[in-house]
This record gives C-alpha cells, structure tokens and sequence, in this order.
C-alpha cells in the first residue's frame, strides 16, 4: 500500500486548483505580452486579461475595480500599505496601532516604522484572541493614522470584530488597515462594509498561485492613498511599479471567482469536517484544550494544545502521512513557542504542546478519520513514554515539583 500523504496545513499554503492552473497556462506563452505595452495587441491583450482579474477580485470583495493594486503577495501588501501610510500620512501623525498577534508581515514592518521614527503600540489580545475594544478606542490619540488588525488569525483561526473596530476608526477619524490573508476567499469580507481603507491578501492562501497577492485601497470617502515603496514604470496607478505577472494575476482572478461562487458550500463542509476532527480527539484523549475563540473563528482551523506532550515531538509520530503545524518556531538556536499562543496567556508548555489543523477545499472525510487515529496514537505513545505524564497520572501535583537545575 502506498504511504497516505494528508495535508492539513492549509492555513500555510493551498494548493492551486487544477481550473486555477488551466486559466494561467495560455499567459505563458500564447499570450505573453507585457500589459503596460500600449502600442501592440500583444500588449492589448496581456492588459484585457489583467483588467478582468481586476474585476474579479474586485466583485469577490465588493470593491470597484480600480481599488485593487497587484503585488507579489500578502507581505509586500502589508508593506505597502503599512510604510506607505506612515509615509503618506506624516503630516497627520506618526501613531500606528497594531496587535501583538498580527503575522510577521506587519509586526515586522511596523517594527521597521519603529526605526524610522514611528510610534508603534502593539496591543495584547484577551484569552480568546480577540481584541478588547475599548482598549483600542484608548490607545487612539491625536497622532495616530492607522490601526491595523488582522480580520482572521493565522494561527488560532480567531476571526477580530471588523465591523466594531471599523466604527471605532470611523469615530475617531483614523485609517483602517486589515491584513485579511487567512479570510478573503474563505469567509464574506467586504473592506466597504465595515469601513476598512487598505487590506491586503494573497493568492496561494486560496488556492491560486504563490507570488501574486493584491490591496485593496479605498478610493472614494475617504481617497486613500500609499507611497510607492517600489519605485519604477508607475504601474499599479503610481503604488507599485514593476511588470505586472499576467498569468499569476490571472490565476489570482480565477481562484477568486471560484472562491466567490463555492464559499459558502465550501465553508460548511469543512466546518463539519473540522468539527469532526476535533470531536473525534477530544473525546478519545484527556488533557487537550482548543486555543482561541471557538465561538468566532474560521471553518476549517482548529489549534490544539495536548498538555504534557511536546508538540514538535507529536508531529514526527505522524509527519510521514500527515502534515500539520506545531506551536513552536524553530529560529536559528533553539525552538520557541508561539507569540500568537503566548499572547493568549498560554505558559510555554502548553504553546509548546499545540498543533494546528487546517483543512482545505481538497480534504475528504477519510483524511479526517486517518488524522484522528494518527494524531490520537501519537498523543498516547508520547504520553506512555513521559514521566511527567506518569507522575500526572498519579495525582502529584506538578505545579509544587522542584526540579533540580541542570
Ligand atoms: C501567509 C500570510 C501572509 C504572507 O503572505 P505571502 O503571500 O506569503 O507573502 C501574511 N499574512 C497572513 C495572515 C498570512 O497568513
């Protein structure tokens, strides 16, 4: 028998649906023009084809098309709009309000506006990963732009109060930002509807090509605009310069009509699958907590900590047929828990013993039920082989245990 490969690691990366890759395929070759070449139907066409991605990507999101500036993904979006508000914005203030679980995309560039002068504030979430409103309506001042919250957590799969918080910024006049990655696509995200200027995402996070992403900037009450951080030809309306990439956009388009018309059955399936998941290992093992808000957060995603069990440990019990994420960073020396767990106040065991599942548009039932043995006899062979486990089991109370150094 040949050895299962399962894939629940979708909040990482999808694969590119077939009809994805079918669209993309003539704008190799066939119709390889540049876009921004005006004088040729070479040119003519490569420009059509990008025009209608635009549109597509624009009714996916309820925009108009010309709110959509391609890029080369999700971090160079959250780039852009991040230094290219600060930059554009400077007159008004330097203030950006953020949260200590965005992804590293923004956390890193805001640590860069830190750099160059800027005034970062970094808010911590509650328990469940949700922002506290009233902590982010105090933290506005009269310097602050923008407020950047990611619209679903890529780690936790916690879904923020968009609508609130787009109030909120209304209220006080200031730009809404949303990294909405791990959402567009996936669940209904409308930037008009709940008052959000510039959001970003990406292509191969819903199931089109890797290296193409897309913001969306808010022309019209009020016009929002960034400051190129890319300098060049002018193209993208003057935002972002470089020759577009006609057939990963092309894909993007695709993969988000296809998103606009099987979402919401797509959603529900997977939201049964993951429920099913997460049943079938919380009802066979002990000790096992779901991290994050279960009440608002996405359909496929579940993180799951199994105290007392290492989780970069568990995920080699099963990573020859299953793939998953653990709640642990490997940086160049050591492994570190995650700083999305950590600032939901999980101590490092428990950040340290989590995984996260993420299914995707090409999961079957039968993954699911492979997983859950998989996972559930992991969990059990690891804890067999623990004595902190052991000593669990006997009732001693660990908190009290002195370890000796070493
Ligand atoms: C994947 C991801 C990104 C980065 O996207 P790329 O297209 O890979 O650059 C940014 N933000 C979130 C929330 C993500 O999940």
């Amino acid at each position: 028998m040949a050895i299962r490969k399962i894939y629940l690691d979708n909040n990482s990366t999808t694969p590119c649906d077939p009809r994805v890759v079918d669209a993309m395929v003539p704008y190799f070759h066939d119709v390889f023009g540049n876009a921004a070449s005006r004088s040729h139907p070479f040119g003519w066409m490569a420009e059509e084809a990008v025009d209608y991605s635009r549109e597509q990507l624009a009714k996916l999101i309820g925009a108009d098309p010309k709110e959509i500036i391609f890029t080369s993904g999700a971090t160079e979006s959250d780039n852009l709009a991040l230094k290219g508000a600060y930059e554009m914005y400077a007159r008004k203030g330097n203030h950006i309000i953020t949260l200590e679980t965005e992804h590293k995309a923004v956390i890193d560039a805001c640590k860069r506006i830190q750099k160059m002068g800027g005034d970062v504030t970094f808010l911590p979430v509650q328990r469940d990963g949700l922002v506290d409103l009233n902590q982010l309506e105090a933290a506005i001042t009269d310097k602050t732009i923008l407020v950047s919250i990611m619209w679903a957590n890529n780690e936790t799969g916690v879904i923020q109060p968009m609508k609130e918080i787009g109030e909120i910024c209304a209220k006080h006049g200031v730009l809404f930002m949303s990294d909405a990655t791990q959402a567009v696509g996936k669940i209904p995200t409308f930037p008009k509807e709940v008052g959000i200027h510039l959001m970003a995402f990406t292509g191969h996070k819903m199931y089109g090509p890797k290296g193409v992403g897309a913001l969306f900037v808010n022309r019209k009450n009020p016009r929002v605009k960034v400051t190129a951080q890319i300098d060049g030809g002018g193209h993208e309306r003057g935002m972002r310069s470089g020759t577009l990439n006609v057939p990963g956009i092309v894909g993007l388009g695709t993969a988000a009509e296809l998103a606009r018309l099987e979402m919401e059955e797509e959603a529900k399936r997977l939201s049964v699958l993951r429920d099913k998941l997460e049943k079938g290992l919380m009802s066979q093992l002990e000790e096992c907590y779901i991290n994050g808000s279960v009440k608002h957060r996405m359909p496929h995603v579940t993180n799951i900590s199994f105290k007392h069990v290492e989780g970069e440990g568990l995920m080699m019990t099963f990573n020859q047929n299953i793939a998953v994420s653990s709640g642990s960073a490997c940086t160049s020396a050591s492994l570190e828990p995650s700083y999305v767990l950590m600032a939901l106040g999980l101590g490092d065991d428990l950040a340290h013993s989590s995984l996260r599942l993420s299914l995707g548009r090409f999961n079957k039932e039968e993954d699911v039920n492979f997983a859950i043995d998989a996972i559930a006899n992991g969990v059990n062979h690891m804890r067999d082989l623990s004595p902190i486990w052991e000593m669990y089991k006997e009732g001693v109370d660990l908190e009290s245990v002195e370890w000796a150094e070493h």
